[in-house]
């Protein structure tokens, strides 16, 4: 390999959580040391532990701490880092950080600024990718003014449509419009958030697709004009909106759909001058059908299932493309290997209709063993602030096909604890079990649809009359499932003993 142009040796991660201790990570296997900063509600988190140097940001809220470019950039100077990683949400887009980085005279470890211009707004995004032949969902072309230049649209368009912020992301604030009467509460709804949420009260709307697949493919560009993509991820398992399961790659994608879409990612980067670590997204009515949807200018939550089926550390990718390495690798010597699953542990109380819910973790046991991988940054004794993201873990598990990688999840899922908080975890026990995902024969309407025929059956099957929450059912059917074969039963029993204990040692103290 080349001899980088720059060797970056100290990094700021302007981040928290499971990504900040990640990174931390790469960089300790690379030689580079690590700063973390850490706000007040993070005095005992993880990655402030795990930095070789760590800087206190004063405050809680992300506005005031992890949000704070004046703040991030003196701990940058303090520090004396050469380079800053971004991680994924809080500043991660934002071109105007970037800028500043550079400006302080650190390299910023993502695309360059005007890269983030052209793909963070959605509107301009899907403009462009219209100018070089990259097929978008038909929809607006310019921020919408009002309710009669929306119903003008939506009579060209036709319904169902689906309106967003340009500035969108996360999942949030999206809205699906499905007749005329709806348009002008559902504009405005949309408006209001946009500006709450993203400050940018720019909308848009296109196409809503029924039944669709979120297949999105991970890009690497060098500052040379080489760029790869390293297949397809496929997240079409989701609720509201938010991706809960990922894999790769997908069941839905032959080879040459693979190649196409693939080719159409490499296209989309190139047009916006793309350097670094992104992902093109894409929304599938089908395989043959895929359609930009956004790109995300950052490294993302799920690219570990990218690192299981390519080999590559992306972080150390990130860094060094940052440095001004070259690619050494071409698109056709690239083979994705075997198969790869991650499912995100949220600390979300399902009683709540998946409230989040923050707690001290009393006991926990990871899973582990052959081809698992755990990301986070709990340790027991922790406490999860409530000021930040819901997602506190991904188990990631890696097999040589689909099947063994379902049955890998299933099995590290069954050795995961987590004492004192609510989890997602119950969710994913479900979902490995549910025929239609292991065939693989699912839309992003899987647990929305799902969620309907187990309430419909939970009923049928003698339930009260009364309408019982996704998580009453939920936890009748993993307990049912628990208890259909004498040996699980058995491990069942010494589950609940463990929780009963941990319940008697707390009423104790
Ligand atoms: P991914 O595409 O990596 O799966 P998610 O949509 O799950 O990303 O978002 C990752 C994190 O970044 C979440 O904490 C999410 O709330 C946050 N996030 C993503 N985009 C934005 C945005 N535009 N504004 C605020 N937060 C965002
Ligand atoms: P975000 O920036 O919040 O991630 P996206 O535009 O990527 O927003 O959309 C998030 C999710 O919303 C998609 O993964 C998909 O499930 C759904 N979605 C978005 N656009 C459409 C559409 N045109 N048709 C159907 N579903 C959509
Ligand atoms: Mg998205």
């Amino acid at each position: 390999m080349a001899t980088p142009a720059v060797k970056i040796k100290r990094v700021l991660i302007a981040n928290r959580g499971e990504i900040a201790v990640r990174i931390i990570r790469t960089l300790r296997e690379m030689n580079i040391e690590s700063v973390a900063v850490y706000s007040d509600a993070d005095f005992d988190s993880q990655h402030r532990y795990l930095a070789d140097y760590a800087v206190r940001l004063p405050g809680t809220a992300s506005a005031d701490t992890y949000l704070q470019i004046p703040k991030l950039l003196a701990a940058i100077v303090s520090s004396g880092a050469d380079a800053v990683h971004p991680g994924y949400g809080f500043l991660s887009e934002s071109s105007e950080f970037a800028r500043q980085v550079s400006e302080a005279g650190a390299i910023f470890i993502g695309p360059p600024p005007a890269a983030m211009d052209r793909m963070g707004n959605k509107i301009h995004a899907r403009n462009l990718m219209t100018q070089h032949g990259v097929p978008v969902v038909p929809g607006a072309q310019a921020p919408l003014r009002d309710a009669a230049e929306l119903k003008k649209l939506a009579h060209e368009i036709g319904y169902p449509l689906i309106l967003k912020a340009a500035g969108g992301g996360g999942g949030r604030g999206m809205r699906v419009v499905r007749q005329d009467s709806e348009l002008e509460a559902a504009l405005s709804a949309c408006q209001r958030e946009a500006v709450a949420y993203f400050g940018n009260p720019e909308v848009f709307c296109e196409r809503y697709i029924e039944r669709p697949r979120h297949i999105e493919f991970q890009v690497l560009f060098d500052a040379h004009g080489n760029g790869v993509h390293l297949f397809e991820r496929d997240c079409s398992v989701q609720r509201r909106h938010q991706k809960l399961f990922e894999e790769a790659p997908s069941l839905y994608l032959n080879e040459k759909q693979r190649a196409d879409i693939g080719a159409k990612a490499v296209a989309a980067a190139r047009a916006a001058g793309y350097v670094n670590a992104g992902t093109i997204e894409f929304i599938c009515e089908s395989p043959d059908k895929a359609y930009f949807m956004e790109m995300n200018t950052r490294i993302q939550v799920e690219h570990p299932v990218t690192e299981m089926i390519t080999g590559l550390d992306l972080i150390a990718w990130q860094i060094r493309v940052a440095q001004g390495e070259v690619l050494p690798f071409k698109q056709s010597e690239l083979r994705p290997h075997g198969w790869a699953l991650e499912a995100r542990i949220n600390a979300e109380d399902p009683a709540l209709d998946f409230a989040p819910a923050a707690g001290t973790v009393h006991a926990m046991n990871l899973p582990g063993g052959p081809f698992v991988r755990v990301d986070t940054h709990l340790y027991p004794g922790y406490r999860i602030p409530d000021a930040y993201d819901s997602m506190v873990a991904k188990v990631i598990v890696w097999a040589n096909t689909r099947p063994e990688a379902l049955k890998r999840m299933q099995r590290a899922l069954s050795e995961l604890r987590l004492e004192g908080v609510q989890t997602t975890a119950p969710f994913h026990e479900a979902l490995l079990a549910l025929p239609a995902f292991r065939e693989g024969d699912f839309t992003t309407k899987l647990i929305e649809e799902q969620a309907e025929y187990w309430r419909k059956s939970f009923r049928e099957s003698g339930g009260d009359g009364d309408e019982p929450t996704l998580a009453a059912v939920l936890g009748v059917l993993t307990a049912s499932q628990q208890s259909a074969t004498p040996s699980v039963e058995s491990a069942q029993s010494t589950r609940t003993s463990l929780w009963n204990d941990t319940a008697r040692r707390e009423g104790l103290e």
